[in-house]
Order: C-alpha cells, then structure tokens, then sequence
C-alpha cells in the first residue's frame, strides 16, 4: 500500500494564513500515484477539519490570505487498540474512520505547531512526522531560550535580554533600565513568533514602551535585543535527506527598499514591495563556506532535523551573526527556503518528497 501521509496546514498561531498558502502549494505537487494524501486543516480555533474538494482557495487573493473553514467534516487523533496507530475520525460519524496515517507533514508556523506541542502529539501517538522534534521545536521556537542554547554552542547571537509581561506589570523601570543598557536603536519581538508579526524597531526611547506592550500583545515573553546596524540579511536552507546527511543550500540575500526599515510581514508576502531576493545570493566562496558551517552548526545546536531555514546578519567585516533559525520556514513555492533549494539543484516537488522520506526513514524510539 503506499504510505498515508497527513498534510496539516492551518493553525492556532497569527500566521495561520501563511501556513494554508504552503498546504495548497504542498498538496498541489506531492506525487499522489507515489502517497495516499489526507489534507488536514486545524482552524483558528484549534478544531482539526478534513480539507477536501477545491484546494485552489488556499492562495492570496487581493492580499487576503486564506483561512481553514472550521464548519467541515471535524476529525480527530485517536490511539486504537494497540496503542500506536493514528487513526482520523470523523467527529459526527464515528463510523467514517479515515484510516491510520503513515507520516504527518506538519506545515505549521508558529505556536501549536512549529513549537513541538504537535510534535509531542505525535510522538505519543508514535507516529512519524516532517521535520524537528518536540526539544528541537520548542528551543527554535522561543527567541529567549534559542539564544541560550547557540551561545552555549559558541554560535554569535545579538545581544538581548528577555521581558515577561510579569516583569513588566511589577516594574516597568526596571525593564525599561535592562533595554537600555543594550543601546538604541533596538528591536523588540514576541519570544514565540514569526513572518515579523509584533516586531518593532525602537529608535529611541518614546517608542520602547509601545514596542514592548505590542509584542506581549503577541506572547507574555518578548526579547528586547540590540540592533544589527549596516547588516546584510542572507539566509541559509538546510535539509537533512533520507540517509541521515545533512546538507546545506546556496544562501540568498534579502534587500529591502521603499519604505520598508526592516524586512515586515508586508515585505514578505505582499506584493509591489519593494523588497529584492537575490537567489543565490552573491557571497564570496569563504563567506560561503562561514555561512554554511555555521548553519550546520546551529541546526546541531539545537538537535534540529528534517530542515531550517538558517537566518544571518553579516557585518561589514565580514563577520557573520545568526538572527534566528526557522524549524517550519515559509515554505510556498515562492517562499525563501523552496527558491534556496531550487538554486541548489532540488526543485519544489523534489524537496517535498525528500522531507516525506526522511521523515519515514525514522525511528519512533528515542533517536
Ligand atoms: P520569520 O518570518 O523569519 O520567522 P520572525 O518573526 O521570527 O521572522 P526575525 O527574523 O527575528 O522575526 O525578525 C524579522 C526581521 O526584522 C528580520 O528579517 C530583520 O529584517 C529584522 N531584524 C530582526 N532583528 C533585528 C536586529 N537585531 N537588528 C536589525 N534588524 C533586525
Ligand atoms: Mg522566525
Ligand atoms: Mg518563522
Ligand atoms: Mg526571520
């Protein structure tokens, strides 16, 4: 029989439109002669519904991201009999049984499915999955909590500090004391967050107090961190294939220009911005290789698998610092990680097929 694999998209997180534009894109090119594919939406609020029919409106139209339609057909987890198989049910008809699942491919950004909650899930469930694992997760997840385990790997991070919303209601000053230390300009995101969304850039310190109360808006722990100044912003694919190697992409730079100070949600997705991709970017061969060590590097660091999109800022001098490393990147045909990968020689479909079988190739114990 060919492998079951369940494609989830959706999701609790503020980037739950992004994560349908890549299931549409996924569920559009994965080889269906080769898997028997079960598209399954979470909707925002957390219900898991079985997508069926026309996956054509899991697109961008008029700058309108799409959204998982919670009135379909719910579905369900459950651990049958012997205790390891998934098995998809339908809510209402407790007969309509989809069946088990081989793999999951969890196209999910954010919390509740890039942060190893989902992932916890299905290893309880003992069912194999796309992607990092539940420490792996969690740790690229939270901004705070990644910087302590690349920094304990010798990995260069920007300086920051973290704030809780618990900190922040007991004393402001303090907060406000410890962000200043780290020198304006700053930058102030959401600890768990993603395509930019909560982040401000504070250029002095008028703007510290709405930038902070903007990112617990988003998550009760934000980062306050210093500010990467004449960077260029390159970034790095990293992929693991089915034999357990893992490789690295052709890096590609981001330049943002027009009105954009920093590279937003709207330079990221919206298009007639005036960002620019160079793909591949265009590095010479010894910050090439800096860059893909370290991605390496980082993607060890944090027992990651599967893929990440590695994120750097590179100095004037060369010298290279990792902003952030993605465990679910943006992952649309467009999206910086696919275009990566294609200019290193593995196409969209290719590399969706790749993460199917390197996800099957593992272990349920302990690996
Ligand atoms: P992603 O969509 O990549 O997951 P994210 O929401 O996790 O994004 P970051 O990548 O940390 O957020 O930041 C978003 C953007 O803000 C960066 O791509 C960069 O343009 C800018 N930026 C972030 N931190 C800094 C910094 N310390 N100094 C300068 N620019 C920064
Ligand atoms: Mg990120
Ligand atoms: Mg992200
Ligand atoms: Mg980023």
């Amino acid at each position: 029989a060919k492998p079951r694999v369940a494609v989830i998209f959706g999701g609790r997180s503020t980037e739950h439109g992004i994560s349908c534009v890549t299931g549409g894109s996924v569920l559009n090119v994965i080889d269906r002669d080769k898997y028997d594919v079960v598209p399954i939406g979470i909707a925002q609020d957390g219900r898991w519904v079985l997508e069926a029919g026309d996956l054509d409106r899991l697109k961008i139209a008029d700058r309108v991201l799409p959204s998982v339609d919670a009135t379909l057909p719910a579905v369900s987890l459950e651990q049958r009999a012997d205790g390891t198989e998934l098995v998809f049910t339908e809510a209402t008809e407790a007969t309509d049984v989809l069946g088990h699942v081989d793999v999951v491919f969890p196209l999910l950004h954010g919390p509740w499915g890039e942060d190893g909650t989902l992932q916890g899930l299905l290893e309880m469930a003992g069912v194999r999955y796309v992607g990092a694992g539940v420490l792996a997760s969690a740790v690229s997840m939270d901004k705070g909590f990644m910087k302590v385990v690349l920094q304990a790997a010798g990995v260069p991070t920007m300086p920051s500090i973290v704030v809780t919303a618990r900190e922040w209601a007991r004393d402001a000053a303090a907060c406000r004391a410890r962000s200043e230390e780290l020198g304006y300009p700053l930058f102030v995101k959401p600890a768990r967050g993603g395509s930019s969304i909560g982040i401000s850039k504070v250029h002095d310190a008028s703007e510290l107090d709405a930038a902070i109360e903007e990112a617990i808006a988003h998550d009760p722990r934000v980062l306050v961190e210093g500010f990467a100044a004449g960077v260029r912003e390159i970034e790095c694919g990293v992929l693991q294939m089915p034999d357990g190697e893992v490789r690295t992409s052709l890096p590609a730079e981001i330049r943002i220009g027009g009105d954009h100070e920093f590279y937003d949600f709207e330079a990221k997705y919206l298009p007639g911005e005036h960002t620019e991709i160079d793909c591949p970017a265009k590095v010479d061969d010894d910050l090439l290789a800096r860059m893909q060590e370290l991605a390496l590097v980082t993607f060890d660091a944090v027992a990651c698998e599967g893929l990440a999109r590695v994120d750097f800022f590179v100095f004037p001098d060369g010298s290279l610092v990792v902003n952030e490393l993605n465990t679910m990147p943006g992952f649309t045909p467009s999206s910086m990680y696919p275009q990566m990968w294609g200019a290193s020689g593995v196409d969209y479909t290719e590399l969706v097929d790749l993460l199917i079988q390197q996800a099957l190739s593992r272990s349920t114990d302990l690996r």
